[in-house]
């Protein structure tokens, strides 16, 4: 068996796999679909969807553990997946550079530092590199999410209710000066 043909064989499998998972949670396809991006492609993800505009969004938790004696650690992912997410409370203001895969170049925006937030579902997927399983499993919620989490929910919050139109500076505004300090 060629190179190609194994390759194809592990996709389908890994396809047919996720037909069952999302029968097994009981949810309808296209809600798995944000999940699936940040499983792919990483990153945090929102979509619409257009028959029953059902808002979706997946975002992403990276801790690294690492045993500084033993000089070796792994990166912890865990994505968490909101059905009609509602942001209950924000807590702090941090102006960050972000760049959106909408957008050409990096922005200055205000965001939280941490949110609670809630959802009609959560889904919690916890990639496990060592035994490379992807363990899943609807949560309760609310969640209380704090510094990347809590940038990555504000951020596609913003997409979701497409309130992102305000006049916002970019790289562009910066201006360099030769530092004294
Ligand atoms: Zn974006």
């Amino acid at each position: 068996m060629d190179f190609l043909e194994e390759e194809l064989k592990k996709k389908l499998k890994f396809n047919l796999q996720e037909q069952e998972i999302i029968k097994k949670l009981g949810i309808k396809h296209e809600v798995f679909l944000p999940l699936l991006f940040s499983l792919k492609f990483g990153g945090n993800w929102s979509y619409k969807t257009k028959k029953d505009s059902v808002r979706l969004m997946a975002i992403k938790d990276k801790v690294t553990r690492y045993d500084p004696e033993e000089k070796l650690g792994h990166t912890l992912e865990t994505i968490y997946l909101f059905s009609n997410p509602v942001i209950l409370k924000e807590e702090g203001r941090v102006l960050r550079l972000e760049k959106c895969s909408e957008k050409q170049e990096r922005e200055i925006v205000k965001r939280p530092y941490k949110v609670v937030i809630d959802g009609e579902d959560i889904i919690k997927a916890v990639l496990d590199l060592s035994s490379l399983k992807i363990r899943v499993k609807h949560i309760q919620g609310p969640l209380t999410l704090e510094g990347s989490t809590a940038y990555g929910v504000s951020h596609e919050m913003d997409h979701l209710n497409e309130s992102e139109d305000e006049e916002r500076k970019c790289l562009w505004d910066f201006s360099y000066e030769i530092s004294d300090s």
